[in-house]
Parts: C-alpha cells; structure tokens; sequence
C-alpha cells in the first residue's frame, strides 16, 4: 500500500471516463486502454496516455490479462483500477496485478474469491451472523438432489449457478413437475456462461426489494456502510432504475441493513468499495444475495445523498490512506435518482440497438449529472454492453428529484439509434413507481402498460425532437446536389438563413 502516480484503467466507456476524472482530481495521471472499436472513445481522449489493446471482441483486449499487464508496464503504470465487468471480478486477474509489482485497486483476491462462489459466501455469512436466503448452503448434485431440497425449503424455488451473475443460470421453478428440465436448462446455461455448472437451491421470496448497501473499508480496519440503494426496477435481473435512499428503509432498518453490511464485508477482509445486496421481504425481514467485490454501476446515487466520491476513496484507501468518512456523520441528504440510458429498443422486446450517434444532447442545469462514455460520431456495436450513459439526479425530497428526472430526460438528445429514454420517461410517470410502490417483479407487472401509454404531450416532444433531426438528417443527405433552402411555412426568416450561409462561408 505505497502511494501511486499513474493508474491504468483497465475498462472502457462511462466509467472508465468516471475513474479517470476521479484520478485527475486526486493529483494522478490517467492511462486508458482501448479497442479497436473505442479508438474515438471520450475516455481515450481524456487520458494522459492511451494504449490500443487489440480487437473489438473483449476476450482480445479488454479481457486479456497479459495486454494489460503490458500496458502498465509500458507506461509505467504503478496501479490499476478494474471498473465494473470485465476483469473487475476475476481473482487471477487480481492476483497477476498484484504478482507484476502494481498495485490493485479494489480488495485482495481472496475476499473476491470467497465472495465469488455464491454458495461459499452464503456459509460465510451464516458464520458471520448475517441473514441468508434459506436454501442450500453448498451446490446440490443432481436434480434428484435438487427435488429432495425443494421439497424440503417448499416451492416455489430457485435455482442459481454458484457462480452466478447477470442472472444467468438461473431458474424460477413453480412446482416439482419443472424441476428436470430446468435444472437441465440452468446447468448449461451456467456452463457455458461460467465454465462452471454448479447449481444451489434457494427458496423464491415473492415481491422482494432488491435493495442494497455501499460499503468502503480502510487499510486502518474501519469498514463504514454509506447506506442503502433501491434497485427494484429491474429488467430481466438487469437494473435500469436506482435510487437512494430507498422508501421502503427506515431509520431504524438502515441501522441493522448497514451492521449487516459491514459484518458482511469485515468477514472476508474486504478493503475499498463493495456491495451488499440484499432482499427485503414485504415482511421486513431482509436476507443476504450476493456481494459485488468492486464499484457498482449505481454508485452516483449514494455519491450524490451522502457527499462523498466513492471513486476518489477507492484511489485513496488503495495508497494507504485512511477513509475520509465518519460514521457518526454519515445520514442521506436529500434523494437522488439514475437511469441507465442504455442502447436497447424498448418498443423491440429491448433488443440492443447499433448504429452511429449522430446527435447527442446531455441535460444539465441544477442537480443533473451526466456520466456518460459515448459522444456524436461514435459507433454503438454489439461487442460490449449496450450502456451508454447514466443520467442521475438529485432532489430535496423524492417528489422533487422525481421532477427533475422528468425534465432532464426531456432535455436529453440522442439521435441515430433507439435508447431506453422514452421507457424513462413512461416510468417516471406511472403513479405506482411515483408512490415507490414497487418490488423486483414491477417491470415484468407494469412493463406492457407502460409501453401502450400515451405520452404526455411534453414527454413525447424530445423524442419528436430527435425524430425530426434525423429525418433532416437524412433528407439532407439524399438531396444531391443541394437544393437552395426554401423557406418553411413557419420556418427561419430567409435573413436568418443568409446568415447561417455566410457562417459557414456558403
Ligand atoms: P445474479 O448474480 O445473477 O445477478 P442475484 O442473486 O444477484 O443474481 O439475483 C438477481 C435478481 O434476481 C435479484 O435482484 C432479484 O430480483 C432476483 N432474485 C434473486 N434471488 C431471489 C430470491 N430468492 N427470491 C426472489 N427473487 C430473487
């Protein structure tokens, strides 16, 4: 734990961006890695130095170990931050930063390791006193074994791949007569996804919160919980809303949410940022899911509600430093809202949109924040997650965040491939999502009647917006050679249009 001048961000878009300004604020230098297909990236631009690490496919750059151990070593990098993805949770990856001299931002390997493999980090946090969710405490072996712990626990059930993530390997089971197949279903789903096919048994609490608590601990022992996320607005088991704090958390939860949280991560000899997850039970019992050994997507919401850069703290705790966070200090200001602005059709099942931004308009003014890792002229592939930005806001209270969410995705521009904007903007108007009145299952309830509603007519007028442009785009484009511009019914004064002419020396 030595002090450090240079960090390799090994990662790529808005939060490869996001830890490079949290580097320049902190006095380091910045080195970005890229792809072939990020050459035109923001992040690479805003780096004291940027190395290309191979093609598009992230298993010959952004997943390769060697490469970027190469260009650390070639830009004489003395540490490297993971991001989220990608390597962010790979022990080995962890372990060969820490081997080649460089100092890795994020725990030591064996905390990732422990917390990794679900069914070891559930017995962990059995030892630890933290509540799980009942079910098997280690991978079952067949699905007559499976049958046999799903009679026991009562369906319905889950099955879940020990090393699970992103929902994959999973599988919801209704009654006995499923459970065969789906374990058939589950076991090479995570196979493939994992190269690991171990699966556990949980039992499916219905209408859950996902909810979640930020953690940071010191090289000094101290270990603070930033309190709670509400990550209900899910999609597939993707988050797309997040909020903090959450309405459904008391002062009184918080405080037994965050001595879990902290047990949780004292436990495994956790240092810097991580999650907890939780599920909260319309009981109020909450239980123990996962925890993510790095810094998480939603991060900015907590940022925003208890003032302090989660990154920046990540930089320091990883050269030694103590947290600049006090406990005692630590309640929520205010409420903060992010959407994940993410290149998908809402309107086509979500399928991941591609194509080039030709258009991109951020909102700003007061209490919006804008972290995003695309601009005009960049290409949306396939080859990476389809996350473009995230648009996160604050508020006095949630009525007034709400607000200001309603009004930021108003303002914002993107045009040249469909996004997840409008669904934002469908959400943030549905009375149930306004009274908070929401669980894991609410996109899957809601979702359809979201998509059939009429937008307010001042909600629909951005999208209108960036129709028009990229119909003007493209007309303009098809005109050749260019027609002289006839003046619209309603259109600029012909002196206006002069004016833009000699502008652009026409
Ligand atoms: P992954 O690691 O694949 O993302 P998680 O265990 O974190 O899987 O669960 C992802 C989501 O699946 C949760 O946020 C929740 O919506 C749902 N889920 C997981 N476990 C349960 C459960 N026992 N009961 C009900 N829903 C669950």
């Amino acid at each position: 734990m030595a002090p450090f001048k240079r960090v390799l961000v090994a990662n790529r878009g808005e939060i490869a961006l996001r830890i490079i300004r949290a580097c320049h604020e902190e006095g380091l230098e910045a080195v970005a890695v890229y792809s072939e297909a990020d050459r035109l990236s923001p992040h690479v631009r805003s780096a004291h130095v940027a190395v290309p690490i191979g093609p598009p496919p992230a298993a010959d750059s952004y997943l390769d170990i060697a490469k970027l151990l190469e260009a650390a070593r070639a830009t004489e990098c003395q540490a490297v931050h993971p991001g989220y993805g990608f390597l962010s949770e790979r022990a080995p990856f962890a372990e060969a930063v820490t081997q080649a001299g460089l100092t890795f931002i994020g725990p030591p390997a064996t905390a990732i390791r422990a917390m990794g493999d679900k069914t070891e980090a559930r017995r962990r946090m059995q030892a630890a006193g933290v509540p799980i969710v009942p079910g098997t405490t280690r991978p079952v072996a067949d699905h007559v074994q499976a049958k046999s712990e799903a009679g026991r626990l009562g369906y319905p059930v889950l099955l879940k791949a020990t090393a699970g993530g992103g929902g994959k390997g999973m599988r919801l089971i209704r009654d006995e007569g499923e459970l065969e197949s789906a374990f058939e279903g589950a076991q090479s789903e995570a196979l493939k996804a994992f190269g690991a096919g171990e699966l556990y048994v949980e039992k499916y609490l219905e209408r859950p919160r996902h909810i979640e608590v930020q953690v940071l601990a010191d090289t000094y022992g101290r270990v603070v919980a930033l309190g709670e996320r509400e990550c209900s607005i899910q999609r597939r088991h993707q988050k797309l809303i997040e909020e903090a704090p959450s309405v459904a958390v008391t002062p009184a939860l918080r405080r037994r949410l965050s001595e879990a949280a902290t047990a949780a991560a004292g436990s495994v000899g956790y240092l810097g940022a991580g999650t907890i997850e939780f599920l909260l039970a319309p009981t109020g019992e909450f239980y123990f899911l996962e925890m993510n050994t790095r810094i998480q997507v939603e991060h900015p919401v907590t940022e925003l509600v208890y003032g302090v850069d989660i990154v920046r703290e990540q930089l320091r705790v990883a050269q030694g430093h103590p947290l600049r966070v006090h406990a005692g200090a630590l309640q929520p200001r205010g409420h903060a809202i992010e959407c994940r602005i993410t290149a998908e059709d809402p309107f086509n099942d979500f399928l991941p949109a591609t194509g080039v931004i030709r258009h991109l308009q951020p909102p700003s003014g007061p209490g919006v924040r804008w972290d995003g890792g695309v601009e005009a002229g960049n290409e949306v592939t396939l080859f990476y997650d389809p996350l473009l930005a995230k648009l996160i806001v604050w508020g006095d209270t949630r009525t007034t965040a709400l607000q200001r969410m309603r009004r930021a995705l108003r303002e914002l521009v993107i045009v040249g491939l469909p996004t997840s904007q409008s669904f934002h903007l469908r959400v943030m108007d549905d009375a149930e999502f306004q009274r908070g009145d929401v669980d894991v299952t609410y996109l899957e309830r809601v979702g359809q009647r979201l998509l059939a509603a009429e937008l307010a007519p001042e909600l629909a007028q951005p999208l209108a917006i960036a129709a028009a442009l990229l119909a003007e785009e493209q007309r303009t484009k098809a005109a050749l050679p260019p027609q002289p511009a006839a003046r619209p019914p309603d259109g600029p004064s012909p002196w206006l249009l002069t004016v833009r002419r000699e502008s652009i020396g026409g």
